[in-house]
């Protein structure tokens, strides 16, 4: 058994944002025409700033589109079927697992992000619990 945590390439900004969330602790990146945009970003992908803030992200958001993933990406395998959402927060939009049978969710559901790790390879991804 090999534990291969230590040979992946970790995605600085993201992973920083994953950390963020794991904790409660989300954010996002403002610029200072209220652009929203997420790690590893530094430049406003509206304006072009490279004058970004962190903003603590809002503790819900709400289920902007979804769908049922039956055959997923190998590194997916175990953990089919699933539904994935893009949640939108406002000032941005994030897209993950949702914990939920598909029947349950809509758009507009309320959802709380979370981190979670694929039951194929312990990968970390963004997870949505419902609220
Ligand atoms: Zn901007």
């Amino acid at each position: 058994m090999t534990d291969t945590s230590e040979e992946r390439v970790r995605d600085a900004g993201f992973d920083d944002l994953l950390d963020a969330l794991a904790e409660g602790d989300g954010y996002y990146l403002a610029c200072a025409n209220g652009h929203g945009s997420l790690p590893p970003r530094r430049v406003c992908p509206e304006c072009g700033s490279t004058d970004l803030d962190e903003e603590p992200l809002p503790e819900t958001g709400e289920v902007a589109t979804y769908t049922q993933v039956h055959v997923p990406a190998p590194s997916f395998a175990d953990d089919a079927p699933y539904v994935t959402a893009v949640v939108d927060f406002g000032p941005v939009r994030l897209t993950g697992q949702v914990l939920a049978d598909y029947e349950d969710v809509e758009i507009g559901t309320e959802v709380a992000p979370t981190v979670g790790e694929t039951e194929t390879n312990g990968e970390r991804l963004v997870r949505f619990e419902l609220r």
